[in-house]
C-alpha cells in the first residue's frame, strides 16, 4: 500500500524558502507543485510536449516500478530536480503497469497550445490542469481491462457495535466500465467472502476504518485499498449524493436502502465523481443483493476448488477456463460472475437452467445465436467510454453494431413461442434501443475508422455537405501541391526536388546537398527562401508554398472541426439511450451464457440438475468437469462416481462421507467434484453427472490437509487448522464441507485425534453434508457410532505385485494403503521398496501382536508406539550400532573406504 501513497515531493512544503538564498523556482515548476499539491496521493503525469513527465519523488517511484531511467532538469530550492518521463503514445501501457501495481495516477494535460501561452508573454506558462485521476477500480479503457473480468471499485461501511453487539458492514460496488452498481448489508465474515468473490480492482475505506485496530490486518493483506476522509463516508449526506448522481431528488425509487447501505453507496458514487473529475459514467440503478441469495464461498475454498484460476494463478486448468464457451467478452464476464456467485434459491437457479435446457433443445436456434453473438461487439464498455467523453470511432461503430445485432437476435427469438422467461425477458431487452441509432451510425460511419477521434476520417462522404466541401478543398490543395511540385522541378531542372511535410517546418521544398547551392543562387534564389541545411538535404519555402500551405491547414482544420462536432453530435444521441442501450448489453450477455452452457452440456454430457429447499445431494455418474477433460485430451476414460449425502432414512440431516483408500486412488478429485456439482448446479449450469439431485446449498467449504501456503508466512499446519476451525465455527445444516486429509500436517497421533473429533463435531454440531478423505484407516471404525457416517472407499486391485487404481467408489473402507506399491509405481530405487516391505511386514505383525484400541475413546490412553519405529529393527539396530563405533576424524581415507563398504555389506544381508 505504501507505494500507492506516494508522499509530497520532498521539499516541496517542508524544504528551505527561497529566502535562504536559494534561487526561486522556474515558473513550470510553480505550476507543477501547485498541481501536485492538489494531487498528493497520486503519481502526477505532467504533461509537456510529447511526453508525460514525472518530478521528485514521482519520478523515482516510476523510474524504479518502470524501469526507465531517471534523469535531472534544472534545481528546485538549489537541489537537483529527478525527472522522468514516458512518451504520451505509449503512455497506456505505462498507465497499465503502474495502475497494475496499486499505484493511482493523475493525468495532467496542457489546456493550449504553447503558441498561445506564448501571445501572452514571454514568461508565460502553458496552462494545464488535471484532467482525470487513473486509479485501479476506475478504469474504461480496453488497453487498461481485462475483456473477460470486471473490474470492480468496491466501498466498505461499517456501523460501530453498540455494546455487546457485533459490528454491521454494508459494501456497495460498481463496474464503471459496464454500469453494474451492487449493494449489500453483510457481516463480518461476509464481507470478507464477498471480497473473495468480486475480486475488486479497488476498495475504498473510511481513514476511521483504515485505521481500526481489528480491521486493519484484514485491510493490509488485500492488494488495493484506499482510505478516504470521513466525508465520503459521511450518512448524512450519503443519500443526497446518491440521489443526485441519477438526476433525482431521493432514493426510494431503488428500494428500501439502510442508512449504512446508502453510506456505502454514496461513497462510491462520490470517488468515481472525483476520479472522472465531475464526469458520469452511466451506471444502472444499485441493487441490493439480499443476504443469503448467493451461495457463500470463502477465499480458502475458492482458491482451493480453482474455480477462476488454478493455485498457480492461471486462468487455463480453472473450473471457468473449463466451462467458457461464451463468444462474447461480456459473456464471459457475466459467465465468471455467476460462477463466483451460484445462487440458494431453487426457483432462480431453476430459470436459469430453463433457459440453458431451451438452447439444449433447440440445436438449431443455438447454433444461429451463437453466430450472431459472435459479431456483436463490447457495448457495455463502448457505451461507458462514449459517456464519459473517452470514447472513439470503433465506440461508435460498437454501438452500430451491438445495437443492430440486440435487434437481429431479438427477431431471432421471436422465432419461438414458448420461450423461457429469461430470454422472454432478454427478448424484451434486447428490443429497447431505438433502431434509428444504429441507422444513423450507420449513416454517419465510414468504413475504416481510426482509433483516435482526433485523427479526423471517420465520417462518411455524403454524410455532412460541408465537411464535403472541407475535404474537397483540402484534397484540391493537395493536389495543387503535386502539381508545383513537378512545375519547380522543371524551372529548377533538379529532377529528384520534392515537397515535403513535417510537424516543424510544415511544407517545404527538399532537394539534395549537390543542388542546395544552385536554389540559393540567382535567379533561383528570388524564388526559393532557405530554411535548412542538413547533413544530405537542403530545405526551402517558396510564397506560394506559403500560401498554399494556410490554404490547406485551415481547410483541414475545418474538415476535422466538423467532424469533431459530428462526433460529439453521435456520442450525444447514445448518451441519451445509455439506459436502454445497457439494458440489451445485459441481455446480449444473458444470451450468451445461455446458448454457451448449453454448448457445453451437450457437448460434454452434461444433465440438468434438480435444485430443491431439501437436504439431498444425490449425483449418479458424477465426473470431475476439468479431470475428465484433460483425460480427454490424453485418450484415458474418467470413471464416473456416485454420491449420496442426503439423509438417510428418518435422519433429519445430511451424511458424511468418510473416503479412504490408497494415494493416487482418486479420492481428491471425486471430492472436488461433487463440490464442483454443486456450484455448477447453483449457478444454473448442467452438470457432468448422469443424475443430480440436490437441496441447495447455503455454504461450501473445502479445505486439503497441510496446503503450502509458505506465501503467507504460516506454518502449512497452522494454516490447516485456522482453515479447519473456520468451518467447524461456521458450517451450518445446509453447508457442504469437503476435507481432505485433514491431519495430515502434525505427527501421526496428534493427526489421527485432530480428524476423529473433526468428524464428530460435523457430524453431532454442524450437522452439514461433508465428504471427508483420509488416510488414517483408523477412523472408519467411527461408523459404527455415528449413524449418518458412512465409509467408502476407492477400489484398487493388485495385479502381478503392481497396483492397479480403478477410481471407483464403493462403500466399505480401504484394506490397505499399498504405499509401498505406489512408490513403487513412481520410481523408488528397487532396494528401498524392498526394504520398506520388510519393515513393513513387521510393523504389521507387531500391530497384530497388540491391536490398537479405536473402538472406545478414550483412545490413547496406550503406551504411544516409537515415534520412529524402524530404530526397533534389528537389522537397523546393528548398522547404526557398526556406524556408531566409527571415529571419523582418527581414520585414514582408505580406512573410511573400506568401513563404508563393510557397512554397506552389513546393511545388504541383514536387510534381505
Ligand atoms: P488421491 O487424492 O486419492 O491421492 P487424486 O484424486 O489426486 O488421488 O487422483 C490421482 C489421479 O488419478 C488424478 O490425477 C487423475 O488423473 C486420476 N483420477 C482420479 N479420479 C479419477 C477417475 N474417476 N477416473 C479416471 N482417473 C481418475
Ligand atoms: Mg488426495
Amino acid at each position: 500500500m505504501d507505494a500507492a501513497r506516494p508522499l509530497t515531493p520532498s521539499g516541496l512544503e517542508s524544504g528551505p524558502s527561497p529566502a535562504d538564498g536559494a534561487p526561486r523556482a522556474t515558473p513550470v515548476m510553480e505550476q507543477y507543485i501547485e498541481i501536485k499539491a492538489a494531487n498528493p496521493d497520486c503519481l502526477l503525469f505532467y504533461r509537456m510536449g510529447d511526453f508525460y513527465e514525472l518530478f521528485f519523488e514521482d519520478a523515482e517511484i516510476a523510474a524504479r516500478a518502470l524501469g526507465i531511467v531517471l534523469t535531472k532538469r534544472g534545481k528546485h530550492l538549489g537541489r537537483d530536480i529527478p525527472m522522468c518521463g514516458v512518451p504520451v503514445h505509449r503512455s497506456d501501457e505505462y498507465l497499465h503497469r503502474l495502475i497494475a501495481m496499486g499505484h493511482r495516477v493523475a493525468v495532467c494535460e496542457q489546456l493550449e497550445d504553447p503558441a498561445e501561452a506564448r501571445k501572452r508573454g514571454g514568461k508565460s506558462v502553458v496552462r494545464r490542469d488535471v484532467i482525470r485521476l487513473v486509479t485501479p477500480g476506475t478504469l474504461t479503457e480496453d488497453t487498461l481491462l481485462d475483456a473477460r473480468r470486471n473490474n470492480y471499485l468496491l466501498a466498505i461501511a461499517r456501523a460501530r457495535a453498540s455494546a455487546g453487539e457485533e459490528s454491521r458492514f454494508a459494501i456497495a460496488w460498481i463496474d464503471i466500465s459496464t454500469g453494474e452498481f451492487r449493494i449489500a448489508e453483510c457481516d463480518r465474515t461476509a464481507v470478507a467472502a464477498d471480497i473473495a468473490r468480486l475480486e475488486p480492482g479497488e476498495i475504498i475505506v473510511s481513514d476511521a476504518l483504515y485505521g481500526d485496530p481489528e480491521f486493519a490486518p484484514y485491510l493490509r493483506s488485500l492488494p488495493v485499498v484506499t482510505p478516504l476522509t470521513r466525508d465520503v463516508f459521511d450518512g448524512a449526506s450519503a443519500e443526497r449524493r446518491l440521489a443526485g448522481y441519477f438526476g433525482l431528488s431521493t432514493t426510494e425509487g431503488f428500494g428500501a436502502l439502510s442508512r449504512l447501505e446508502l453510506t456505502a453507496a454514496a461513497a462510491c458514487i462520490t470517488y468515481v465523481e472525483r476520479t472522472q473529475l465531475g464526469q458520469r459514467p452511466p451506471l444502472s440503478p444499485p441493487v441490493r443483493e439480499p443476504q443469503g441469495a448467493t451461495l457463500l464461498i470463502d477465499q480458502a475454498t475458492r482458491s482451493n476448488l480453482e474455480l477462476v484460476r488454478t493455485l498457480s494463478g492461471e486462468r487455463r486448468g480453472s473450473l471457468l477456463a473449463a466451462i467458457d464457451r461464451s463468444v462474447t467478452a461480456a459473456g464471459s464476464r457475466l459467465l465468471a460472475q455467476r460462477l463466483a456467485a451460484p445462487l440458494t434459491d431453487a426457483g432462480a437457479i431453476g430459470r436459469r437452467h430453463d433457459a440453458v435446457a431451451f438452447f439444449v433443445t433447440s440445436a438449431g436456434a443455438r447454433a444461429e445465436i451463437r453466430e450472431r453473438l459472435k459479431a456483436a461487439p463490447d457495448l457495455a464498455r463502448s457505451l461507458a467510454r462514449l459517456v464519459v467523453g473517452r470514447g472513439g470511432p470503433r465506440d461508435l461503430a460498437a454501438m452500430r453494431d451491438g445495437v443492430t445485432a440486440a435487434a437481429d437476435l431479438a427477431a431471432e427469438l421471436e422465432k419461438f413461442p414458448e420461450l423461457a422467461a429469461e430470454l422472454a425477458q432478454a427478448m424484451q431487452s434486447l428490443r429497447r434501443p431505438d433502431p434509428a441509432i444504429a441507422a444513423e451510425l450507420a449513416a454517419a460511419l465510414a468504413d475504416e475508422l481510426p482509433h483516435l477521434k482526433r485523427d479526423g476520417g471517420f465520417v462518411r462522404a455524403g454524410y455532412d455537405a460541408a465537411l464535403d466541401e472541407a475535404r474537397a478543398l483540402r484534397d484540391e490543395s493537395r493536389r495543387v501541391i503535386a502539381a508545383l511540385q513537378g512545375r519547380y522541378a522543371d524551372t529548377t531542372a533538379v529532377r529528384a526536388l520534392k515537397i515535403r511535410h513535417n510537424n516543424v517546418l510544415g511544407y517545404f521544398v527538399e532537394v539534395t546537398a549537390q543542388h542546395g547551392d544552385k536554389l540559393m543562387a540567382p535567379p533561383l534564389n528570388a524564388t526559393f527562401i532557405h530554411r535548412q541545411t542538413l547533413a544530405g538535404q537542403v530545405r526551402f519555402t517558396t510564397t506560394e508554398l506559403g500560401a498554399l500551405e494556410a490554404k490547406i491547414a485551415n481547410a483541414a482544420d475545418r474538415a476535422l472541426g466538423i467532424e469533431l462536432e459530428s462526433f460529439d453530435k453521435l456520442a450525444a444521441i447514445v448518451t441519451a439511450a445509455s439506459a436502454a442501450i445497457k439494458d440489451a448489453a445485459g441481455a446480449l450477455a444473458i444470451l450468451d451464457v445461455a446458448t454457451a452452457l448449453a454448448q457445453l452440456a451437450v457437448e460434454r454430457h452434461y444433465v440438468r440438475p434438480e435444485i430443491d429447499g431439501s437436504l439431498d445431494f444425490i449425483v449418479k455418474g458424477g465426473r470431475h468437469p476439468v479431470v475428465e477433460q484433460v483425460l480427454a485430451g490424453d485418450g484415458g476414460p474418467f470413471v464416473a462416481n456416485d454420491c449420496d449425502l442426503s439423509p438417510p432414512p428418518q435422519a433429519p440431516h445430511g451424511r458424511i462421507y468418510l473416503l479412504t483408500g490408497p494415494n493416487m486412488a482418486g479420492k481428491s478429485t471425486y471430492l472436488r467434484q461433487n463440490a464442483l456439482i454443486a456450484i455448477l448446479a447453483q449457478m444454473g449450469s448442467f452438470v457432468p453427472a448422469r443424475h443430480a439431485k440436490i437441496g441447495a446449498v447455503d455454504r461450501l467449504f473445502s479445505r486439503v490437509g497441510a496446503a503450502d501456503d509458505i506465501a503467507r508466512g504460516r506454518s502449512t499446519f497452522m494454516v490447516e487448522m485456522v482453515e479447519t476451525a473456520a468451518i467447524l465455527n461456521q458450517a451450518g445444516e445446509r453447508a457442504l464441507v469437503i476435507l481432505d486429509e485433514i491431519g495430515r500436517g502434525t505427527a501421526t497421533f496428534d493427526g489421527l485425534s485432530i480428524a476423529w473429533a473433526t468428524i464428530e463435531h460435523l457430524h453431532e454440531t454442524n450437522r452439514c453434508r461433508a465428504l471427508f478423505a483420509t488416510h488414517f484407516h483408523e477412523l472408519t471404525a467411527l461408523a459404527a457410532k455415528l449413524p449418518r457416517l458412512f465409509n467408502a472407499t476407492v477400489r484398487v486391485k493388485e495385479w502381478q505385485g503392481e497396483v492397479v487404481f480403478l477410481h471407483e467408489v464403493v462403500p466399505g473402507a480401504a484394506d490397505r494403503s499399498y504405499g509401498i506399491q505406489v512408490a513403487k509405481l513412481a520410481g523408488l530405487p528397487a532396494t528401498v521398496i524392498e526394504r520398506a516391505k520388510v519393515v513393513l511386514a513387521k510393523l504389521e505383525a507387531e500391530d497384530r501382536a497388540s491391536p490398537r484400541g479405536f473402538d472406545d475413546l478414550p483412545l490413547f490412553a496406550a503406551a504411544p508406539r516409537p515415534s520412529s519405529p524402524a530404530t526397533h529393527d534389528s537389522a537397523v539396530d546393528s548398522v547404526v550400532a557398526a556406524l556408531a563405533a566409527l571415529h571419523p576424524d582418527e581414520m585414514s581415507p582408505r580406512d573410511a573406504l573400506e568401513a563404508l563398504y563393510a557397512l554397506k555389506t552389513k546393511a545388504a544381508v541383514q536387510g534381505r
